[in-house]
């Protein structure tokens, strides 16, 4: 079975259409995402459909949470509390009873998936060597797959050891061990690439290829000024900061 993981597409619909058809173009046997469809971004409602025609298995993130009104917005900075009041005014029935059916965790034959972490499947960053470390402890199989970051990764453990870090586009890992993944950001990147992130997992021939893949970011910045969305949420996506 091969398998394309997205995460984090934070209602940047041309981010996902980029990603959708370099998927496509792989023939893959599932799509998997990894939660905060929404948030941020200017298309929420294309991107909950998109993602719920396309995706096999999503969970919920944060920031679907905080837009469907069941995390409070106070836990949020100012830009992404402002996106999140105005994603709230913005989603659609639909929309929201499609987030509304997700878990922020899901497991499946050889793997975990978690949008933050095991420790925390909301809201834990899994950025340092204590967390990375904890997600191992709490899970037994052989892939955990997280988003929630924005960064690309790759860690294996060996023993008590880590091995491993960022993962830039064009990373190949053999799965051998245990791993634990995150396929950064769709639409939000924030590991120094701008290009929309995705995971290419083909579980028979256990191996992990991280690919990026350039979009138009000028029309989501229009569409983030057009919608009245706080303005660093445009300058950002341009440095994938
Ligand atoms: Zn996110």
């Amino acid at each position: 079975m091969r398998v394309a993981v997205i995460s984090d597409v934070h209602a940047n619909l041309r981010a996902l259409e980029a990603v959708l058809a370099a998927i496509d173009d792989e023939h893959l046997d599932a799509v998997w995402c990894l939660g905060d469809t929404v948030g941020y971004g200017p298309r929420p409602n294309e991107c909950c459909t998109s993602v719920r025609e396309r995706a096999a298995l999503c969970l919920v993130g944060n920031h679907d949470l905080v837009a469907l009104g069941d995390i409070a917005v106070g836990d949020f900075n100012d830009e992404a509390a402002a996106a999140a009041l105005w994603t709230r005014d913005e989603l659609s029935a639909d929309s929201q009873s499609f987030l509304r059916g997700l878990e922020p965790a899901a497991r499946v034959e050889g793997a975990e998936l978690y949008h933050a972490s095991a420790r925390d499947p909301v809201w834990e960053y899994l950025l340092s060597e204590d967390a990375v470390r904890a997600t191992f402890d709490l899970t037994t199989a052989p892939l955990v797959l997280v988003g929630h970051s924005h960064v690309a990764l790759a860690v294996n453990a060996r023993g008590d050891e880590l091995d491993g870090g960022l993962a830039p586009g064009g990373t190949e890992v053999e799965l051998d061990g245990r791993w634990v993944l995150n396929p950064g950001s769709t639409g939000q990147p924030r590991d120094g690439d701008p290009r929309a992130a995705w995971l290419l997992l083909d579980l028979e021939q256990r191996r992990a290829s991280f690919r990026r893949v350039a979009y138009p970011v000028k029309e989501t910045q229009a569409e983030l000024r057009a919608a009245g969305l706080p303005p660093g949420l445009a300058a950002r996506l341009a440095f994938g900061e």
